[in-house]
């Protein structure tokens, strides 16, 4: 057994086993960023999608190859495109948080930005669902122009609020970002694995879904590794097939 596989039966075993004991099974949704157009590591990560199941969503920048991007998926069971911010550009004044959109802003621009970003996606022939704002950041201004347009959102860690019936976010980063980019250890990921495991379970909130953060340009050896033994472990389900309640707004 591969050392991160005997990680992930000590470490999470256990809380699976009582999930599994109450008639349950966690949900796992998977999300990887950055795609701008398909290399190497974009085909290593399809690879991984269909080799264990594993339909995945992909982010992508609008000033991306997103036809290509759309190619790429349209062959891989489940996998789908996101949209990954207007331009992956940080706007912040300095000493603020990272991110496109901030305090300074006016809907309008958002929504214009916002358009354009739609409007590149359906010319590769995809209906976007979801905004991922680069830096996680979901800016109030942004959540207007998101919920004005019927897009949902995707940013990192929360539980789903009543407030915000169409936010899907990611949970579980499997890498650690400074000084730079690398996996995020085996313990460290699989300990906050096992944290939101419980808080769904203790909170009877079963059907909440828990989302794998990737980046496949930035991945080492080892965090490729690591999704080998884990990916067959969290066994994800694709995106549109979870019980996201923007389902109710349909009619
Ligand atoms: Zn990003």
């Amino acid at each position: 057994m591969s050392s991160d596989r005997l990680l992930i039966t000590v470490l999470i075993g256990p809380e699976l086993a009582r999930w599994k004991a109450s008639g349950r099974a966690p949900v796992f949704w998977w999300r990887d960023d950055d795609a701008r157009r398909p290399t190497p590591a974009l085909d290593r990560l399809l690879a991984l999608s269909v080799r264990f199941q594993a339909p995945i969503t992909l982010a992508a920048v609008p000033d991306g190859d997103i036809a290509a991007l759309a190619r790429a998926c349209r062959a891989i069971p489940g996998a789908e495109l996101a949209i990954h911010g207007f331009r992956h550009e940080n706007r912040a004044p300095p000493g603020w948080p990272s991110g496109e959109v901030n305090d300074l802003d006016h809907l309008a621009d958002v929504l214009s930005d916002l358009d354009v970003a739609i409007g590149v996606f359906r010319r590769a022939g995809v209906t976007p669902r979801l905004f991922v704002p680069p830096w996680n950041n979901a800016h109030s201004i942004l959540k207007q122009a998101l919920g004005l347009r019927g897009v949902g959102l995707s940013g990192y860690g929360d539980l789903r609020g009543e407030a915000e019936p169409d936010r899907l976010d990611a949970h579980l980063d499997v890498m650690r970002w400074k000084p730079e980019p690398r996996f995020k250890g085996a313990v460290r990921f699989l300990l906050r694995t096992r944290r939101l495991l419980a808080e769904r379970r203790v909170k009877a909130m079963w059907d909440e879904p828990l989302g794998l953060l990737t980046h496949h340009l930035d991945h080492d050896e080892a965090t490729w590794r690591f999704l080998e033994a884990f990916l067959p472990v969290a066994r994800p389900i694709a995106r549109a097939s979870l019980n996201v309640r923007s389902a109710r707004r349909a009619g």
